[in-house]
């Protein structure tokens, strides 16, 4: 037996290996001829699965695991990266409990990382960055419809001088480019006027949210236009628009999805697309009904065809709500 397959036959699970040097100084494990890199390792890990937790039951079943020590020491590096101790836990006892190759097991790791980690918000407040050579940066951080509204007040066109004007000059900055709409929806409209406006909140189509109470003391109408939801037929048509009234109804294609229509999409409705549901190009017609607002990525990818059988899926309104449905969905 040469030196490499001696090292491999001798690879004892590593549990063993922490379950054996528990209750140990560190002098011991050097004293037998471990580095002190490696005893230090061994009696951190050793104190994680046998040490005192709050979490006894994922504590012992992750002490159930047959991997090597290398593999441990991998899932502890990824369990390190998650600041909840709870969520290190479950990332341990899945990683311990699963059978799989070490590489298998370092992908479900990442995977696991992404999903256990909690974005920390960020901390309100306005930031300098100063550089030595190059031009600096003021940052502000606060409330999204305080910031949306700090935002609309700045000329996109001249953006530095407005924010001068606005600082230094006195005015208010140049009107916003696209009237903020909010939408309530009927059942919630019911709980602010009743007071209850705390348990509502309601997003505006600059893509901020605030709740019913907040809405209720800036009064309705500070805000733009209000635009009626009802929970199943989707748009209440307040305007009586006619074929020509397109703002109207792109007011209340936004709405009722004041951001991008595709889950996970957060461009706001006031600077997207009105998408028809059933296309243009197929008879669909220009009612609130067919329109759902859809950024210019979406809208290209959106597949025109419900048929299409290489597709990114498609927006249908169903039950009144505008849903994404899957290629794979076809009927
Ligand atoms: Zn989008």
């Amino acid at each position: 037996m040469d030196a490499l397959e001696a090292y491999i036959v001798a690879a004892a699970p590593g549990m063993d290996i922490l379950a054996a040097a528990w209750g140990k100084q560190e002098g011991e494990l050097l004293e037998m001829g471990a580095s002190d890199t490696d005893a230090r390792e061994i009696l951190g890990l050793a104190h994680i699965y046998f040490g005192p937790t709050a979490y006894t039951a994922m504590q012992a079943a992750a002490r159930g695991s047959r991997h090597l020590l290398s593999t441990l020491r991998m899932i502890e590096r990824y369990a390190q990266r998650l600041s909840s101790r709870r969520s290190a836990w479950l990332l341990r006892k899945e990683l311990c409990t699963r059978g799989e190759s070490a590489a298998q097991l370092e992908r479900r790791a990442r995977e696991l990382v992404r999903e256990l980690a909690v974005p920390r918000p960020p901390s309100q407040g306005v930031r300098l960055t100063r550089r030595a050579r190059a031009p600096w940066t003021l940052t502000i951080t606060g409330p999204s419809d305080l910031v949306a509204q700090l935002s609309a007040a700045i000329d996109p066109q001249s953006p530095l001088d407005s924010v001068q004007k606005i600082f230094f000059g006195g005015g208010a900055g140049s009107a916003p480019a696209a009237a903020t709409n909010v939408i309530i929806e009927l059942d919630q409209l019911d709980k602010v006027v009743s007071g209850r406006g705390d348990e509502v909140t309601v997003t505006m189509t600059n893509g901020a949210t605030i709740t019913g109470a907040e809405l209720a003391r800036k009064r309705l109408l500070e805000h733009g236009y209000v635009t009626l939801i009802h929970p199943l037929e989707g748009p209440v048509n307040l305007y009586r628009a006619s074929r020509h009234a397109s703002r109207k109804q792109r007011l209340m294609m936004s709405a009722e999805n004041p951001r991008c229509a595709w889950p996970g999409c957060n461009h706001p409705a006031d600077s997207a697309q009105a998408h028809h549901l059933k296309a243009w190009s197929r008879g669909g017609e220009t009612n609130p009904g067919n329109l759902a607002t859809c950024c210019a990525y979406h809208n290209g990818v959106n597949s025109d065809d419900p048929l299409a059988l290489t597709s990114r899926g498609r927006l249908e309104r169903i039950a009144g709500k505008v849903v994404w449905i899957p290629p794979w969905a076809r009927p």
